[in-house]
């Protein structure tokens, strides 16, 4: 499980199941397991410091290359 944070304030985001070893680019939203703060305008998922995580693509966020920080072991 990984521990998605926002790159600029360092809150926790959400809890995130990965699975596989490479970077995380998207977020599956069924993989989501609990979510601490994550504000949505529109299409864009931000952190509420309003640093932008992500863009909203229907199943999964498509993850913002330096938006965020992650820590924790992926499967
Ligand atoms: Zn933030």
């Amino acid at each position: 499980m990984l521990a998605i944070k926002c790159s600029k304030c360092n809150w926790k985001l959400f809890k995130y199941h990965k699975i596989g070893s490479g970077s995380v680019i998207k977020c599956h939203k069924e993989r989501i397991k609990q979510v601490y703060q994550l504000d949505k305008h529109s299409q864009a998922y931000s952190c509420t410091c309003g640093n932008t995580i992500g863009k909203d693509e229907g199943s999964y966020i498509k993850m913002k290359r330096f938006g965020f920080t992650y820590s924790g072991t992926k499967e």
